[in-house]
């Protein structure tokens, strides 16, 4: 298959209208979409990812008008976080309506609906003929991509385009919130961080797993996700270690060791940004074992933690 490559939100969107399968920028990471309206391109997008069809996708919207296309129930805790963080990097899960397919639900009568931000995403949205499902634009289990180049080497030959635009602003996928049911559950950590949330949900409650016999609430947490072929060793500020030959480090503090790789990130945000391109830098290096700081669990630090914890296989 050819993937063509365009700067254009208009031409990518012609390629997804005629039921072809599209990446695209957004501020958390780059999407894989396609159109909600069209089961074959939905297949073939699990197809290209190597997805489980039993993880589902979110459904991404250019305005608020399109969330009835998706969604049949608004209860008043999604019209608050709605009003404050639309459009932005916050996910809903909502009642869907009829017109979202199982196949985008993975069978769930719940949808995650999403309106990013940036602009060249939602000019892209705006040219598309219907909402558009889109899982994050990697190989599944790999690091998401943050940028064009990096959708391009996972999946050129496997989708119909790529639009290009600039590398992700925020780099972490989006905060997912639970509005379906009669109480809002922090479902992912992200750039809108649980003190934002609680700020005006005070109720907001983590999605702590009491019944392991119970269905997963985010059925795509229970897969390894984010993984490195580097092994990840998760350290703190002040932990002495030994390191071995092609070594890497990342952090916002200085570690007294020597790397041959290291990203001293100035602030948490960038340490956001950086993290999954560092990893797809380290491992073209050839880099063996990557270690992280692990920040503090609070604001953007509890997402990053989320990300390390699951990259490295210890949750
Ligand atoms: P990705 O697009 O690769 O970041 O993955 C999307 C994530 O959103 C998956 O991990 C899903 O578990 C979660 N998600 C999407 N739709 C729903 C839903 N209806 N209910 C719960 N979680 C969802
Ligand atoms: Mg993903």
């Amino acid at each position: 298959m050819q993937t063509t490559l365009t700067d254009s939100a208009k031409e990518a969107a012609d390629i997804l209208n005629s039921g072809g399968v599209v990446a695209f920028p957004t501020e958390t990471v780059y999407g894989l979409g396609a159109g909600i309206d069209n089961p074959e391109a939905i297949r073939q997008l699990f197809h290209a990812k190597g997805r489980p069809g039993d993880n589902p996708l979110i459904v991404h919207i250019y305005s608020l008008e399109q969330l009835a296309d998706v969604a049949d129930e608004i209860n008043p805790s999604a019209r608050v976080l709605i009003e404050r963080f639309f459009p932005g990097p916050l996910t809903l899960v909502l009642k869907k309506n009829q017109l979202v397919p199982y196949s985008v639900t993975a069978g769930l009568e719940t949808v995650g609906v999403r309106c990013p931000a940036n602009l060249l995403a939602r000019e892209f949205l705006s040219h598309c003929s219907s909402p558009v499902a889109a899982p994050s634009a990697n190989l599944s289990g790999l690091p998401s991509a943050t940028s064009w180049e990096t959708v391009f080497e996972d999946l050129q030959g496997k989708i119909n385009g790529v639009l290009r635009g600039k590398p992700s602003s925020i780099g972490l996928e989006s905060t997912i919130v639970d509005c379906s049911g009669p109480m809002p559950i922090l479902l992912r950590a992200g750039a809108i961080t649980l003190e934002q949330l609680q700020a005006v949900l005070p109720e907001i409650a983590l999605n702590i797993v009491t019944n392991e016999a119970a269905p997963p609430k985010s059925p795509g947490l229970k897969y390894p996700h984010y993984a490195p072929k580097a092994s990840l060793i998760l350290v703190h500020a002040n932990d002495r270690i030994t390191i071995g030959p092609h070594s890497a480090y990342i952090g916002i503090s200085s570690p007294p060791e020597e790397f041959s790789l290291a990203k001293i990130c100035p602030n948490l945000e960038e340490y956001g940004r950086e993290l999954f391109s560092f990893f797809r830098h380290c491992d073209a290096e050839g880099i063996n074992v990557i270690y992280c700081e692990l920040p503090t669990n609070t604001g953007i630090g509890r997402a990053i933690r989320d990300r390390l914890i699951r990259a490295s296989g210890s949750h």
